[in-house]
């Protein structure tokens, strides 16, 4: 859905901005406070020449309002690159981001535990091992809490999850992104296991629902159109693997991801 105020949009100043590849829109306000403000030195303009205060031919004011309207469309091309700001991301940059600093703080955890990540290490020892059962990344997530910030497990484009207000109150409702209960540190090929990712799963056509999902090289895992609709035509999501690198995965590459990898089966923790 688009804010009500796209539609009073008079015209867009289309531009690449060649540091972040985002297209440049003028701000309709500036816009539409600039137009005024043409039009009232110009109206001002024309009636000082009727009352004679410039003392000049018609063609010579005819070449100041000329200046004046070239002047002020400069000014509102300089105002419209000047509030670009390039710290803006779009949500697959903040979603990779998001999943970029969950991979370094299941490494740092696995750093401190014999390499291995939550789910393989006991709740005695500061893992969360016994949970796996219950198929909520929550409780295996939660054993990073001392490093992420809440707004780290919330997908941008995610509408129905929404950050918690602190770890005590962390469950499903707070996190976008499924966990992997057998991806390890250890795997060979790291770079091809999935560690975790966006949670708008499905297989053949029906959405993965909440809780644990088991899949092998051959199940047809794909994205449904929840998350990321806008990241391109097709679908698509952001995944996590075990070497700690980010993709956004389209549907076709996600399918490819899921066959080559080396584990027989791998269980997900789906929120
Ligand atoms: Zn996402």
């Amino acid at each position: 859905m688009s804010p009500p105020e796209d539609k009073l949009v008079l015209f867009e100043i289309r531009h690449a901005c060649s540091p972040c590849g985002r297209r440049l829109t003028a701000n309709p306000l500036t816009v539409r406070f600039l137009s005024l403000v043409t039009g009232a030195v110009l109206i001002m303009l024309s009636s000082a020449m009727r009352r004679g205060c410039l003392n000049r031919p018609a063609e010579a004011v005819t070449l100041i309002e000329v200046l004046v309207v070239i002047a002020v469309v400069v000014v509102s091309l300089l105002f419209a690159v000047a509030t670009h700001d390039h710290r803006t991301k779009s949500p697959t940059t903040q979603c990779s981001n998001n999943l970029g600093q969950i991979g370094v703080g299941l490494h740092a955890f696995a750093t401190d535990h014999g390499d291995h990540f939550p789910p393989q290490v006991s709740v005695g020892n500061g893992g969360s091992m016994e949970f796996i059962g219950r198929g909520s990344p929550a409780a295996h997530f939660q054993t990073l809490s001392n490093e992420m910030r809440l707004k780290v497990w919330i997908c941008p484009t995610d509408e129905i999850k929404k950050p918690a207000n602190n770890y005590a109150a962390f469950d499903d409702r707070n996190l976008s992104y499924f966990l992997s209960m057998d991806a390890a540190p250890t795997n060979t090929q790291p770079q091809f296991i999935i560690l975790a990712g966006d949670r708008h799963l499905e297989v053949a056509g029906q959405p993965v629902r909440p809780g644990l999902f088991t899949f092998s090289s051959n199940t047809p895992v794909s994205w449904t159109r929840e998350l990321h609709r806008d990241a391109s035509q097709s679908r698509g999501g952001v995944v996590l693997f075990v070497d700690g690198h980010v993709e956004f995965l389209k549907h076709d590459r996600v399918v490819a991801a899921v066959k080559g990898q080396g584990l027989g089966t791998n269980r997900l923790a789906v929120p």
